[in-house]
């Protein structure tokens, strides 16, 4: 396997930095458990060193013409198209996600934020509201120094989504990966240099819960955006609330999956599949409640549980890998654990739920389905954040839509039917910010992409994502002499 140590553990100020006093972060390649990179938490002198030159960066950068920045931006999603093959290569490394996959989702996705918001920055103007003579005009400000804190399901793709639409308003960031998954977002930054920025624009520091902490309160810091689970979500939510910070909270979910009995069958056993197994399961807005009508779910089970035997697990650098290990031991150890509270509590297994005997090596657990799931079991309320899919029954729509929503997620939902006036009834009365009719988990950078109840606040992608990046400044200007009362 290729060298994939960086030059330093955090990329601040332009380059490469390191300081071995901080805690070690061993970089483990999923597929074997074998270690591939030794990096340092940051210690508070690189934290220091972060905030300074984000600091002095970013008054520089809001100082340019908005075209400007968009451009490096534009130039930097290129430079992350031309080394897809390398960053997908080390995106596989980091995560143990299959070739295939990240070859087209995660550098793809994070070069089309930077070249979505490079393209929109230039004419996301101000307004003038005229008063009958006086009038307002208002100026959208950048907010200062954003920190941006990562999950480990897509360290490429979260720090892009948070950087793009962050340097694109004007602010410069400092991001902190998981430190399951370290080596990613590294690259952006080098990147990002490449492609003309400040030194300071984007820093990279490593580091555990303490590092994300110590940012998060930092009086320089003007806003924190977060992907993560719920529980850290609120600890990050409470500590910015003390400096009154700006807060994206991207979290977990438990999203449902709606098949009516005139849906294509074939296409939504598609959608199950992907919305399960993709990454291994790993994904925030992953449908893994898939409620299937009572006539149709016989036919259902019989074609998904055929094509999920047929999946291909393996080395996820083979690019005929399908399905690769989970990111860390404990990630999967979490999830065998799911899978016997299941068997536990009576769901019926009907493929899958074990280490696969060839791959014992490495995190790996087969793509694995249950039936005859009900609403009460643990496997059907908590996220598991792994292949393990729920098939659960129902005949009524509103019904389904009543169980649809009883949980306190509230990220995602997907609606398979033939009928588009009862596809849009049931949408609009499913509690989710992100919502898909015949399709699943496509999250294209055009499209507002968040959740609502403690799925989280804020939304990234698209125009919305300006707006949680910038703030309005309104300038109300007198065209005649002020008269006062005495
Ligand atoms: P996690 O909450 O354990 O960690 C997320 C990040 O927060 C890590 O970088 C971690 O070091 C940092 N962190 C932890 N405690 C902190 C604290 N007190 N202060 C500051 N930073 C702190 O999440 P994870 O296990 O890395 O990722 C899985 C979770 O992320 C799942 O719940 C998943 O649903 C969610 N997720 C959500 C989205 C989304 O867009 N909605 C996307 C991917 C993952």
């Amino acid at each position: 396997m290729r060298d994939v140590q960086p030059a330093g553990s955090h990329f601040v100020d332009g380059h490469y930095i390191d300081d071995p006093a901080g805690r070690l972060i061993e970089c483990i390649y999923p597929a074997t458990g074998e270690v591939v990179a030794r990096l340092h938490s940051a210690t508070p002198a690189i934290i220091e060193l972060a905030l300074a030159s984000a600091v002095r960066a970013q008054k520089e950068w809001a100082a340019l013409r908005p075209v400007v920045r968009g451009r490096v931006l534009r130039k930097a999603a290129d430079i992350l198209r031309e080394r897809n093959q390398e960053l997908s290569e080390l995106e596989t490394i980091d995560t143990g996600k299959p070739i295939q996959e990240t070859l087209v989702a995660d550098a793809a996705s994070g070069a089309d934020a930077l070249e979505y918001f490079g393209g929109l920055i230039a004419s996301d103007t101000g307004e003038t509201i005229p008063l009958g003579g006086d009038f307002v005009y208002t100026i959208r400000e950048a907010l200062g120094v954003c920190v941006g804190i990562g999950a480990w399901n897509y360290p490429t793709q979260i720090a892009c989504w948070k950087a793009a639409p962050a340097l694109a308003c004007g602010n410069a960031m400092i991001f902190k990966p998981s430190e399951t998954t370290p080596l990613g977002a590294l690259k952006l930054a080098e990147i990002l240099i490449l492609a003309g920025a400040p030194a300071g624009l984007l820093n990279v520091v490593q580091g555990y819960s303490d590092v994300g902490g110590a940012l998060v309160t930092d009086p320089r810091v003007a806003k924190v955006s977060l992907t993560g689970s719920i529980g850290t979500g609120r600890k990050v939510y409470a500590a910015a609330a003390d400096g009154m910070r700006h807060v994206t909270m991207e979290l977990g979910g438990k999203s449902p999956l709606i098949i009516f009995e005139d849906a294509d069958i074939d296409s939504a056993v598609s959608a199950a599949i992907n919305a399960n197994f993709y990454s291994s399961g790993q994904v925030c807005s992953n449908g893994t409640r898939v409620f299937v009508h009572d006539a149709v779910r016989p036919t259902f089970l019989a074609r998904l549980v055929k094509r999920t035997a047929n999946a291909i697990i393996g080395d996820p650098l083979d690019e005929a890998t399908q399905v690769g290990p989970l990111v860390s031991e404990a990630q999967r150890n979490k999830v065998l654990g799911y899978i016997e509270t299941g068997k536990t509590e009576g769901a019926k297994l009907l493929i899958g739920g074990r280490v696969p005997p060839s791959q014992n090596s490495g995190f790996y657990i087969e793509p694995t389905i249950f039936a005859d799931v009900t609403d009460d079991m643990t496997i059907a309320r908590e996220e598991i954040f792994g292949p393990v899919m729920s098939v659960l029954g129902f005949t009524e729509e509103t019904d389904v839509i009543t169980r649809a929503n009883a949980t306190q997620f509230g990220l995602a939902a997907g609606v398979f039917t033939a009928d588009m006036a009862r596809a849009h009834r049931v949408i609009a009365k499913l509690e989710a910010g992100t919502c898909w009719i015949n399709t699943y988990n496509i999250t294209p950078v055009e499209a507002p992409f968040g959740g609502v109840k403690l799925s989280g606040v804020g939304r990234e992608n698209s125009r919305a994502a300006l707006d949680h990046y910038s703030q309005i400044k309104s300038v109300y200007v007198a065209m005649s002499p002020v008269a006062a009362a005495y």
